[in-house]
């Protein structure tokens, strides 16, 4: 049997992902599609099918909810992802994380580099890990180039959270996992996070479970 109208393999895997409706299953670590460095995206998907796939990784990601979501996340190797962030978070979070909204984006086939030497540390989680949390030494800043979803050219530099977030979201893309940079002593259930480690910066977990801070 052919696949109809010559549609790609990743095509048909993503119209039946869509078929279901509303938000899409999250793959948990352990799953070798998080390990994979996914492929560059390159009209696999014509563009409605891109636009509905974006849009069920946007319902999927607010639904979480996350603040950003990278398509091997639902099981699609492809170099795409999405970010946003409402930061819902009180001045004194904002101010020592950085955390300032970020407008919903998309990221296809983006890359960072880093600016300058500043790193930054704190508490991130993923959800393809769910229940834990822990430190990661991130580039402070760093130059990101990408297209968007319409195929334009993205050449930006992000700071603060929106920096932390376009790094873990693009490193999914290389099948690399935030506990990979992760400072391992750090590691958090979501109720030491809640009840111990809840403050804007993870001076006191260091000191208290025993990790050191750039
Ligand atoms: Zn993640």
């Amino acid at each position: 049997m052919g696949t109809p109208s010559g549609r790609t393999p990743l095509a048909e895997r993503v119209e039946e992902l869509l078929g279901t409706g509303g938000p899409l299953p999250i793959v948990a670590a352990g799953d070798p599609v998080l390990r994979r460095v996914a492929e560059p995206f390159d009209g696999q998907l014509e563009p409605a099918l891109l636009a509905r796939f974006v849009e069920a990784l946007r319902v999927t990601m607010r639904a979480a909810p996350g603040v950003g979501l990278a398509a091997p996340q639902v099981g699609v190797g492809l170099r795409i992802a999405v970010i946003e962030d409402p930061a819902p978070v009180p001045d004194e979070v904002r101010s020592a994380r950085g955390r300032v909204p970020q407008p919903f984006r998309v990221l296809v086939n983006p890359r960072y580099e880093a600016v300058g030497d500043r790193r930054a540390a704190f508490y991130e989680g993923c959800l393809s890990v769910p229940g834990w949390q822990a430190v990661v030494a991130r580039h402070a800043e760093v130059r990101l180039t990408a297209r968007d979803e319409h195929g334009r050219a993205v050449d930006e530099v992000f700071s603060g959270w929106p920096a932390r977030i376009v790094q873990h979201e693009t490193d999914h893309l290389d099948g690399t996992l935030y506990l990979d940079r992760a400072e391992l002593r750090s590691l958090a259930g979501a109720r030491a996070m809640a009840e111990l480690w809840a403050q804007p910066t993870p001076d006191r977990a260091a000191a208290a479970l025993g990790f050191d801070l750039p």
